[in-house]
């Protein structure tokens, strides 16, 4: 074997001033000491001991780094992490999302002729990534209400897809699917089952211990936590989906970048510190808003009133039953809704979950804005609907400001 080169640069080669700049300070011995966090290795390519060294990685027949599209030391720090905390074989780390779940479509085998069935209430941008970039290419999806088994289950054995999709808690009335139905009935019809568990997150569910064969999370949302960072991550349930899953990221390229990749991974170490408590507070909100003579009614799965009440006390973790609450403000269509965000002092106004901070959606102009009105009621969106998702604020001061925000809706409106 070749002896390596030599690394640093010795300081007696006879170099150029841009050389010096260039070279001058990289690759500097490593010592016997571990930092005790993962750097953010921002490098595209890693430099091996020896040519013959490299050949071995880029082979594949060594484990090791060649290039960050290939693989990073601060993704696979994330990718570990959360392939533990899914207890699944394996994950990849994705710059969105959007990008995670269009990877595991390809990964999960989808090609051309084959078709999906997916849980109805998905996702928006999820549901056109169906329509405008899976049916051109072939592949056709079917939905069904996931939270009526016996309607989904006849969807699948008429369809019989190759992977059927859901999500665990839905966008915006938080309906919970049971999980392990879905995937029993994927199962008998021979199909992959993919759940996008980002409203629930491995604190609340592992969607691989119930038998789904991949979860898909936009970490945008609660794993990083911090309103941030944009990211997503795919975790499966088998070693033999890896390869695929790799290629796709390799070859699509839609990779987390390292600084992304940190920041998501300092995130994810607070996760069980902020889940359960924003949990608790959007529980206490939920309940308060109820009495609330503004409110005509309150969506969440951690009350008894909520349609899917049993199976997210069975299905979600100690009890938490998420930390996002949608409710309807009484006879209001967008102006008092307006008026209703526009008097928030606490929460933000914004267009994301899984926060720090407290955010108030109106799903109308938003999320839902593309489909007609009628086609927002028929979903049961109707136009008084807000979402919020609740931060880590103090529950009092959250709960307050909702409060002064609803008794302006009781008051006539101001003149102007
Ligand atoms: C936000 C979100 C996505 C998309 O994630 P991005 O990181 O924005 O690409 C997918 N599914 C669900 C349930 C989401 O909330």
């Amino acid at each position: 074997m070749a002896s390596p080169k030599p690394r640093p640069l010795p300081r007696a080669a006879n170099l150029g001033f841009s050389s010096i700049a260039v070279h001058a300070g990289e690759r500097l011995p490593a010592f016997d000491t571990k930092p005790v966090t993962t750097p953010i290795y921002s490098t595209v390519a890693f430099e091996a001991p020896s040519a013959e060294a490299l050949d071995s990685v880029f082979g594949g027949t060594e484990p090791g780094y060649c290039y960050t599209r290939h693989g990073n030391p601060t993704l696979e720090a994330l990718e570990e992490t959360i392939t533990r905390l899914e207890r699944g074989a394996g994950a990849i780390a994705f710059s969105s999302g959007m990008a995670a779940i269009h990877a595991t479509l390809l990964a999960a085998g989808l090609k051309s002729g084959e078709r999906m069935v997916s849980s109805q209430d998905i996702y928006g941008a999820t549901q056109a990534l169906f329509r405008d970039v899976m049916t051109p290419l072939g592949v056709d999806t079917t939905y069904a209400a996931a939270t009526d088994l016996a309607a989904f289950e006849k969807a699948v054995q008429l369809v019989r897809p190759r992977v059927v999709f859901v999500e665990t808690i839905s966008n915006p009335l938080l309906r919970v699917a049971d999980v392990a139905a879905i995937v029993g009935i994927a199962r008998r019809a021979g199909a992959a089952t993919i759940v996008d568990a980002t409203f629930a997150s491995p604190r609340l569910l592992t969607p691989l211990d119930l038998g789904a064969d991949f979860v898909v999370h936009s970490t945008t949302k609660y794993l990083n936590g911090h309103g941030d960072v944009t990211g997503g991550i795919v975790v499966c349930a088998s070693k033999d989906s890896l390869p695929m899953l790799r290629q796709v990221s390799k070859l699509v390229g839609g990779i987390l970048g390292p600084f992304e990749a940190y920041l998501t991974l300092r995130g994810v170490k607070t996760l069980a510190l902020r889940m359960p408590r924003q949990c608790e507070s959007a529980r206490q909100i939920a309940e308060r808003l109820g009495r609330h003579a503004a409110i005509e009614q309150v969506h969440y799965p951690g009350l008894p009133s909520h349609p899917d009440f049993a199976v997210a006390t069975r299905l979600l973790r100690d009890g938490l039953a998420g930390a996002v609450v949608s409710f309807t403000l009484r006879g209001a269509g967008r102006a008092e809704v307006f008026r209703f965000m526009d008097a928030l002092q606490l929460c933000c106004v914004g267009t994301t979950v899984g926060d720090i901070y407290s955010q108030l959606l109106y799903p109308a102009i938003s999320s839902h804005r593309a489909l007609s009105p009628e086609e927002r009621h028929r979903l049961g969106i109707g136009d008084g609907l807000v979402r919020l998702s609740v931060g880590i604020e103090d529950a009092v001061d959250l709960i307050a400001d909702l409060e002064q925000a609803l008794d302006a809706l009781l008051r006539p409106p101001v003149a102007v």
